[in-house]
């Protein structure tokens, strides 16, 4: 039976990881807040007490955590994935990071001797939880193939997309399209809502013609319903939207209106909004255009 160590079982891991043990895998998971484990145990999976141990037997290693730094720290830290793995293991980044950093992991990782993958998702969590994530893979072609049957219990779309790196490029595209389809679906909403527009009918009506999209499809019911709750939290959308900016700046591209979007994203979180998720970016356009102005009651963050 293939071992499957799974890092940082979050909203998006806890799913993948559960998706795994429904495939068959043997799932030994590890979360710095140990609770997060509890759910994998009940559903079949085995508990790690940390990155060493959980990884020591694995034959394929997945982390799922939420920046670099966090990624820097579990592969190539102390006590960490690179000093702890098998030496044929294999290693599957599923966060989104910074093209960088998936370089720079995946040539860590192959002076050990192990190979290794960037794959991170798109889905959100109704994905992860269906096991239909969108997977954008950078690295060898021939690692990318053994490491299909494992994306397999993940995703339902799964692409090689180029060398090492090359997936987190294209995740950061996807960050781009999302956060400004967000914000148009927003600005939209409020404008149909202040020319007294049933905006049910309406969401209804624009998800089968050209504008049409899975922000609309997906995200619009929950806006309606006023519910912010996430899903996918503003604060890694401002996270993902600086690996834009910054590796667009290195490409030396210019990003007009996903610069423009980036700074409504910045400024939602610096108005409290950092742990709603990114449909929140409606609270903004609302409170822009006067007519509610609920970004008051969530508080300026914690310093
Ligand atoms: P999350 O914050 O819910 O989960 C991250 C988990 O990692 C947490 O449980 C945290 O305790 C754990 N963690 C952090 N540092 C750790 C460490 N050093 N060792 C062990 N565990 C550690 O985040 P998420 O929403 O699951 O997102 C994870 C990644 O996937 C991020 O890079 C995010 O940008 C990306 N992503 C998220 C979504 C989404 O809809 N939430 C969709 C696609 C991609």
């Amino acid at each position: 039976m293939t071992v499957v160590a799974f890092i940082g079982l979050g909203v998006m891991g806890a799913p993948m990881a559960h998706n795994l043990v429904k495939a068959g895998f043997d799932v030994i998971g590890y979360n710095r807040s140990p609770a997060r484990a509890d759910a994998l145990v009940a559903r079949g999976g085995r508990r790690a007490d940390s990155v060493a141990e959980a990884v020591r037997d694995a034959d394929v290693i997945v982390t799922m955590l939420p920046d670099s730094p966090d990624v820097e720290a579990v592969v190539l830290g102390e006590g960490g994935v690179l000093e702890a793995a098998r030496h044929d293991a294999l290693l599957i980044d599923a966060s989104t990071v910074h093209p960088e950093t998936g370089r720079a992991v995946a040539a860590a990782a192959q002076a050990r001797g192990i190979r290794a993958l960037d794959a991170p998702v798109s889905g959100g969590e109704a994905g992860a939880v269906e096991g239909a994530l969108s997977i954008m893979v950078g690295g060898d072609e021939k690692v990318y193939e053994s490491a299909l049957p494992v994306l397999r219990a993940m995703g339902s779309t799964i692409v090689h997309v180029g060398p090492a790196g090359a997936g987190q490029t294209v995740k950061a595209a996807n960050q781009l399209i999302v956060a400004g389809t967000i914000e148009l679906v927003s600005e939209a909403l409020v404008f149909l809502d202040a020319r007294g527009v049933d905006l049910g009918a309406a969401v209804r009506v624009l998800a089968g013609g050209l504008a049409g999209n899975a922000v609309l499809q997906r995200k619009a019911p929950a806006m309606l319903a006023r519910d912010f709750a996430p899903g996918f939290r503003v604060d890694l959308h401002h996270k993902d939207l600086g690996i834009v900016l910054a590796a667009a700046r290195e490409a030396g591209v210019s990003l007009p209106l996903g610069t423009h979007v980036a700074g409504l994203i910045a400024s939602l979180r610096a108005q409290g909004g950092g742990s709603l998720d990114h449909s929140a970016l409606l609270l903004q356009v609302e409170s822009l255009s006067g007519r509610r102005n609920e970004l008051n009651a969530l508080g300026a963050p914690p310093a």
